[in-house]
């Protein structure tokens, strides 16, 4: 997931309570809204009598491949060992994309990917992405794709997977227990290291599928194309355009049917889920400016308008103490919350202990569970980040700054379009400012955005991975959103215009990005069948774009 946008969702991961089965699951849920994606293909399935959630369960198709994946699963277990070998050579090349000297075990590993796929026979290639930009010094790493089967079975179909090789960086001094480009097992199969989790442990969950099937004899149900990028932890540079390029007619991706990413977490530590929305976030600045230099407030305080004054001022009107947006016409642009909706939202496994654990307190907004994963999935949210040019060391400076920045971002949701956010933000910055009569001047900017996305659960790619995951951990999975942003999702919808599907492995305590990451032994074996199943799934799941 990506370092940019994703740290305040996996802040806010929480861990789960023992997982209970949906009993009386919404039988009439209508997927959110989809005719606001029309770049989705994923629309088609809306129509209000098919295939609402819960899916049908077909009893035939799961038995017909009951013999299949059970010798599949049972080579997963023997293998087991193998795996963990596996992941540990792999995180013990410390790929981290955001420090320069790093560049290459970066490379390293892109290309030791690279050669454990083509050992099990995979085609594949190194992809140059030239130099990074802003640091011209720097090569990107390649992207690494490639085709299982190497020559394409026309008779399958095709599913894209990514995920991404480099990782957060990481020292012993952060905090870690362990060293944390040693994988480590504790007593309890937690295998600690940079990378298990995010996202070398998924990543090499389809390798390790691939290896499975050949060990039980077992006929790879699909055609898989790998995209494997090594510049996500900094903002995946130089990918959109790839990715976009790839998926032209005649290109190496061309043929995709569906896209599966695993680089997300379950909502908890005990259920699976699958997870079709993520929010976009827009960010912003304020710059307010009056004096020449910064002043001395025994000189000029009560002499000159005061840059600082004027922006807490405007600041304090974005958002008040109950996380309201104060910016007019914001809420108008956020499509209506259904009953149907409403519904899945009571069978999510969420506790509010479990919110208040993660947060370290109990200062919820809301008292429901409901409403909180609404808050943290549903509904935009707008933070105050910081100040830039103020005073915030320890101790009584009493400087006067000419210039502040303040910083601020909006978490935005179905339909609210970037564009029409931003028209929205500076009419009421501008508004707010030209109502204190300052003499100071203002500046206010957008510095980036990521459009939100969501997908149909109803899709059969969606279907097809809760059956696997139902036949592998025992329950349906949880139909989940993300508070945090994976723009890359955006983009291979975009680009390939099938319908793109988030298949976590790890849990919410694997703390990626944090000191201590970890994936759990059962998620990684089990996961690895997941991804397996999922694929024998989806080759049979009755597709009508197909
Ligand atoms: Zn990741």
């Amino acid at each position: 997931m990506s370092a940019l946008f994703a740290s305040i969702s996996r802040i806010s991961r929480v861990a789960g309570r023992q997982c209970k089965l949906l009993h009386s699951p919404p039988t009439t849920f209508q997927p959110i809204k989809l005719s606001f994606r029309p770049i989705s293909s994923a629309s088609r399935y809306l129509s209000p009598n098919t295939r609402a959630w819960p899916y049908i369960y077909r009893a035939e198709s799961s038995a017909k491949m009951a013999p299949q994946l059970d010798s599949y699963f049972k080579s997963v277990d023997d293998l087991s060992d193998a795996f963990v070998t596996r992941l540990s050579d792999a995180v013990a090349i410390p790929s981290i994309s955001a420090e320069d000297e790093r560049r290459p075990d970066v490379i390293k590993m892109g290309h030791y990917l690279k050669a454990q796929l083509e050992g099990l026979g995979a085609y594949m290639e190194a992809r140059e992405l030239g130099p990074q930009p802003h640091k011209e010094y720097l090569t990107l790493p390649p992207a690494i794709i490639g085709r299982y089967p190497a020559k394409k079975d026309e008779t399958k179909r095709t599913v894209l997977v990514y995920g991404h090789y480099d990782v957060q960086p990481a020292n012993l001094s952060d905090g870690w227990n362990t060293e944390p480009f040693e994988l480590t097992v504790d007593d309890k199969g937690r295998m600690y290291g940079r990378g298990s989790t995010d996202d070398k442990g998924p990543v090499l969950g389809w390798v390790n599928a691939i290896e499975a099937h050949q060990k039980a004899g077992v006929d790879f149900p699909v055609n898989l194309l790998m995209c494997f990028e090594g510049m996500e932890e900094y903002g995946s540079e130089g990918l959109d355009d790839f990715i976009i390029e790839e998926c032209k007619p005649g290109k190496f991706f061309e043929d995709t049917d569906v896209v599966c990413i695993s680089d997300n977490y379950w909502l908890g530590t005990e259920k699976p889920c699958l997870t079709y929305g993520l929010r976009g976030c827009s960010y912003y600045s304020i710059e307010i400016s009056g004096p020449g230099q910064d002043l001395h407030s025994g000189v000029y305080g009560g002499t000159a308008h005061e840059p600082m004054t004027d922006l807490v001022r405007v600041m304090a009107g974005l958002v008040d103490e109950q996380g309201n947006i104060l910016i007019d016409g914001i809420k108008e642009l956020v499509a209506p919350v259904t009953e149907e909706e409403k519904e899945v939202y009571k069978n999510i496994d969420f506790t509010m202990d479990n919110l208040y654990e993660s947060l370290g307190s109990k200062t919820g907004l809301f008292e429901e569970k409901e409403r909180t994963l609404m808050g943290r999935w549903r509904f935009p949210s707008l933070s105050l980040h910081g100040v830039e040019g103020a005073f915030s060391a320890p101790g009584a400076k009493t400087v006067i700054p000419a210039k502040v920045i303040g910083k601020f971002s909006i978490r935005t949701v179905p339909n609210m379009e970037p564009e029409d956010v931003d028209k929205l933000v500076f009419k009421h910055v501008n508004e707010s400012f030209a109502k204190l009569k300052t003499k100071n001047k203002l500046n206010v900017s957008l510095q980036h955005a990521g459009k939100w996305w969501v997908a149909s659960p109803n899709h059969p790619n969606f279907t097809a991975a809760a059956k696997a995951v139902e036949r592998v951990w025992n329950v349906k999975p949880d139909l989940t959103r993300e508070g945090g942003s994976i723009p890359v999702t955006l983009t291979f919808e975009t680009a390939t215009g099938k319908n793109v599907l988030l298949l976590p492995m790890g849990s919410s305590t694997d703390a990626a990005h944090s000191i201590n990451e970890k994936l759990d032994k059962r998620n990684y074996i089990e996961g690895t069948k997941l991804l397996g199943a999922y694929l024998h799934y989806i080759a049979e799941e009755p597709m009508d774009n197909k």
